[in-house]
């Protein structure tokens, strides 16, 4: 925020019509909220013999983020087709690890596969002459915190649903992350291979949760695969890329590259290392990047098949050396001019800590600070709802649909029953999301990661304390909880 009269005059410890006099003298007419520049400022110290060091306002991370958040028409270039990036979710033993492996080995660029028991954070295969780049999150909560990072890489998702099981709680918890992060999703139908399947249900229990299979009018494909025996994977990818051309995904290649660590980790040979997404752009080696908050200059670059390379284009997943440290997952990374400029960037951000992420993300998550920052527009207000039973879910939603005002809709991004978990968290750090815990605790990690990441989790025994609560945060009469 801007220097003030009020603010300097704080700082200084001296009533502010002494500096609103001495700027008087030197022509300028100001009030007590008028906005002051350093020189200025210097100068009224001077006059009152008032010690002043002023901190340069740093706005570097305003011109990063104004960079990052330049659309690709604006640089002015031809767009090029870029792979779409596409991760895989679902429920825990529904084949996830065996499918990622089985397209992996199936299909790498160039048929190389070896080192295929090395692990890597993302990779591409090729299929039909196009590629596809696969990021291997281990799971949702972390796709979740990704997000929460800021760094939303994935272009599509895969949902794979054991045909034997279906749809079950975490199923839900990766549609949620998927809709709430707006990405398309396809469905893989895996162990088709068992006997005694009944893919109807399986169908039925994804339309329930908001996934309209294709075959029944929606628009969500689901593939049926066996992800054991290796059958539906070409279809799986071909699915991939026929959504993918109908998104059109493309981006600029000729300029500095940008793009997110999705991995880092320490190499006792070559140091610290970093897999990452390249977002646009080239990356070469030889480039000066700042990647959270470590910095450093690109010595070596070697691909999915760690062979090594020279340069990486959109969507290549490419690993790093030459950074001083080891970059946290979804720090976005970004070229620089030069490497002073990397180092500064790099050690204000560790300077600021905490503040930074939080900043970065627009702040911590709470009723109270929802209604302050509403701007007279009709405002989503995003919730999450944990609870002991199903009927308490049911209730709680019919007290919600009762609730209607011109300015704020209730908007229900996940519903389920249990405590407060991580990817609740996680889908509320990247949402805005006020996490609601009906007759339910949080998970204690879940209850450590809200308190790091600034997120409410609020708690209630009585229904009608909900929209209650909601209408009082409207007025601005919410007491604070914590
Ligand atoms: P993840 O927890 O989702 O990563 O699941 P895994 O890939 O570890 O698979 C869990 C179990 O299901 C393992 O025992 C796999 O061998 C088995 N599995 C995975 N895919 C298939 C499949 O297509 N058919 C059958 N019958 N079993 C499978």
């Amino acid at each position: 925020s801007p220097m003030t009269v009020r603010s300097l005059a704080e700082a200084m410890g001296r009533p502010a019509r002494d500096l609103i006099t001495i700027m008087f003298k030197h022509g300028e007419m100001v009030t007590i909220n008028d906005a002051l520049d350093d020189e200025m400022a210097l100068e009224i110290a001077m006059e009152l013999g008032v010690d002043l060091t002023i901190e340069p306002e740093e706005d570097f991370e305003d011109a990063i983020t104004e960079i990052l958040e330049r659309s690709d028409a604006d640089f002015g270039i031809d767009l090029v087709a870029r792979p779409p990036i596409v991760t895989v979710l679902g429920h825990v033993d529904h084949g996830k690890t065996t499918l990622v492996d089985r397209i992996r080995s199936s299909n790498v660029v160039d048929g190389e596969a070896g080192g295929i028991t090395q692990h890597i954070a993302a990779y591409q295969v090729g299929h039909n002459g196009q590629k596809v780049t696969f990021v291997d999150t281990p799971g949702h909560a972390a796709f979740g915190e990704m997000r929460a990072r800021g760094a939303n890489v994935t272009d599509m998702v895969v949902l794979v649903v054991a045909a034997d099981d279906g749809v079950m709680p975490q199923t839900v918890e990766c549609i949620s992350h998927a809709k709430a992060a707006g990405v398309p999703i396809v469905v893989a139908m895996n162990k088709c291979d068992l006997p005694d399947i009944n893919e109807q249900r399986i169908l039925t229990e994804l339309s329930q949760h908001g996934i309209l299979p294709s075959e029944w009018g929606g628009d969500v494909e689901v593939v049926r695969v066996s992800a054991l025996q290796g059958t539906g994977i070409d279809d799986l990818l071909e699915t991939l890329l026929l959504t993918a051309e109908l998104q059109e995904f493309r981006t600029v290649d000729s300029i500095p590259a940008d793009g997110v660590c999705l991995e880092g980790f320490m190499d006792e040979g070559r140091g610290p290392l970093a897999w990452a997404l390249v977002r646009r752009g080239t990356l070469r080696i030889g480039d000066n990047i700042c990647c959270g908050t470590s910095f450093g200059r690109v010595r070596a670059m070697y691909d999915d098949a760690g062979r090594e390379i020279q340069e990486a284009g959109p969507s290549t997943p490419v690993k790093i050396a030459g950074l001083d440290q080891v970059p946290s997952a979804g720090s976005r990374f970004l070229v620089m001019d030069d490497i002073e400029q990397a180092r500064e960037v790099a050690e204000l951000r560790e300077a600021r800590g905490r503040s930074a992420v939080l900043a970065q993300r627009g702040g911590p998550v709470s009723l109270e600070d929802f209604f302050k920052h509403r701007d007279g527009m009709i405002q989503d207000l995003p919730l999450i709802i944990k609870a002991d039973t199903p009927g308490s879910i049911e209730a709680i939603r019919s007290e919600l649909g009762k609730f209607t005002h011109d300015e704020v809709k209730l908007k229900i991004l996940h519903e389920g029953v249990g405590g407060v978990n991580e990817s609740d968290v996680y889908l509320a750090a990247s949402s805005g999301a006020i996490v609601i815990a009906f007759h339910v605790i949080a998970e204690d990690r879940a209850e450590a990661l809200a308190a790091q990441e600034g997120i409410q989790i609020r708690r209630y025994k009585i229904i009608y304390n909900v929209t209650d609560d909601i209408r009082q945060a409207m007025e601005g009469l919410l007491k604070p909880e914590r």
